[in-house]
């Protein structure tokens, strides 16, 4: 089914930003780096290590404790998983997004390669960003938070299987990553260098949410909701955390993406090879006459097509998660629990 979305254009929310228009020329030609107003060059650029994910128990005491703007739920035309929209004939745009999973017992990757292209490619992105991870990557959350040509959403506080966890768990879940998300941007909404005259259309970020590894059930998806976060999958699937070459990765995304795709990627480590994969995209997608826009401005521009599950790929195929990643509370899963030392996790990890 397809459902307007003026809903978008009613969220308020206090706490956005953007930094500033105007970026060293010597950075970026056309001031894609609204970050740069807040960050050097050498800032901004990933570091060598960055994208490793590390092991290390959960720790209770970093679950945030401040407050959050609580958000009016989904009205019902905008309920259920999101999986693309629906344009207008001839309108040929797609959303990249890559997930920021955070498992209980890791922390995860920030995968440079993957930013500095799309800024250095002027391509606008969506990033879904678990709680946890936000918290553990401050500096990077907010360069992300601070880009006018990316949207951060949430991607649940430490990436369990919504599908396992009862009512409560689950808004005691969206609290935490509510509370994380609202941290960062007022962390970063206080630097000096924040700009109020550039809060932007990116108002609704707040508004997205993605199911860790995309599944869910009725309860959680109408928990997620009704606390007023617009559930948003994916129609085209790249692969990329078990894809064994770039070239499968592109092949994947190029092959299925159509006017208003949402193609689901990962920024956090766990796509080995999406970073190499991705200047290959965008170079094919352009030459098909594709240009890019974050979920919220796809959504703005055309109706969502809606399921009333998530999927994968068709309806049920998630289901084996359940089998996967039975994790129900925050403790970190078994695999995890001998390995506190910092160590390269091996295969225990999520696959989204
Ligand atoms: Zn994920």
């Amino acid at each position: 089914m397809t459902a307007k979305t003026g809903f978008l254009n009613a969220a308020v929310l206090t706490c956005c930003c953007l930094a500033a228009a105007i970026a060293p020329a010597n950075l970026v030609q056309n001031s894609a780096f609204a970050a740069a107003q807040c960050w050097s060059e050498e800032e901004l650029a990933g570091r060598p290590g960055e994208k490793a994910i590390w092991r290390t128990p959960y720790n209770r005491a970093i679950e945030p404790r401040g407050t959050f703007t609580e958000l009016p739920p989904v009205p019902p035309q905008m309920r259920g998983s999101i999986r693309s929209v629906k344009l207008r004939e001839g309108e040929r745009l797609v959303a990249l997004t890559f997930d920021l999973c955070e498992n209980p017992g890791e922390i995860s990757g920030y995968d440079a390669g993957i930013v500095d292209t799309l800024r250095r490619e002027d391509v606008k992105a969506t990033f879904f960003a678990s709680g946890k991870w936000l918290l553990d990557h401050e500096e990077r959350a907010q360069q992300l938070l601070g880009d006018r040509l990316f949207q951060v959403g949430l991607h649940s506080w430490t990436h369990r299987n919504f599908r396992l966890l009862n009512d409560e768990q689950v808004r005691a879940d969206l609290a935490l990553d509510l509370r994380a998300d609202a941290e960062v941007r007022k962390k970063l909404a206080s630097r000096a260098c924040f700009r109020p005259a550039f809060l932007n259309d990116r108002q609704a970020d707040i508004r997205l949410f993605r199911f860790p590894f995309g599944a869910c059930n009725e309860e959680s998806l109408n928990a997620v909701n009704n606390a007023g976060l617009l559930a948003i999958q994916w129609d085209v699937v790249s692969g990329d955390p078990s894809a064994q070459t770039a070239e499968a990765i592109r092949q994947s995304v190029v092959a299925s993406a159509k006017p208003g795709s949402i193609i689901v990627m990962h920024a956090n480590g766990r796509g080995k090879h999406t970073a190499e994969a991705l200047p290959l995209i965008i170079s094919d997608l352009r030459r098909r006459g594709f240009s890019f826009a974050t979920v919220g401005e796809l959504l703005e521009r055309g109706e969502a097509v809606i399921a009333k599950s998530c999927y994968e790929r068709k309806p049920g195929d998630n289901v084996k998660y359940d089998r996967l990643f039975p994790v129900k509370d925050h403790r970190p899963p078994r695999a995890f629990l001998n390995s506190g030392d910092g160590s390269a996790p091996g295969q225990a990890g999520e696959r989204r």
